[in-house]
């Protein structure tokens, strides 16, 4: 699949992995919106959100499990974190591969701008 995040998966570009199974990665975000920020990814190419289907709840609810260790390892259950999922145009979904963003070290806004 000729997919950015397939092809970070597939080792064919670099990335700062800091989880690895046989169906999530983690890595850091290449460009950071706080001083923690890893994005969750199955290896599995769905394309976002609204592309997954009932099959998926299984690996997606893995995902957010793994997002919650992660949060744990980079020390921040204690002050919290956020996890998001841009979904299309309007959320500014700019890779088609579905992924959960792990945001913490700083105070988030509610609501999101
Ligand atoms: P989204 O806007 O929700 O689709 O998020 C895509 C994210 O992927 C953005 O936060 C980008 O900074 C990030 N990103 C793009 N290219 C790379 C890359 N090569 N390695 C790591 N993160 C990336
Ligand atoms: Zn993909």
């Amino acid at each position: 699949m000729d997919c950015l995040f397939c092809r970070i998966i597939r080792k064919e570009i670099p990335s700062k992995i800091v989880f690895e199974n046989e169906k999530v990665l983690a890595f850091r975000d290449i460009d950071p919106k706080a001083p923690v920020h890893i994005l969750v990814v199955p290896k599995k190419h769905i394309s976002g959100l609204d592309s997954s289907t009932a099959d998926d709840a299984r690996l997606l609810g893995e995902m957010l499990v793994a997002a919650k260790d992660i949060a744990k390892k980079e020390k921040l259950d204690e002050s919290g974190y956020r996890v998001v999922i841009n979904n299309g145009k309007d959320a500014g979904q700019a890779v088609a591969h579905i992924h959960y963003h792990l945001l913490g070290g700083r105070k988030f806004q509610w609501p999101p701008g």
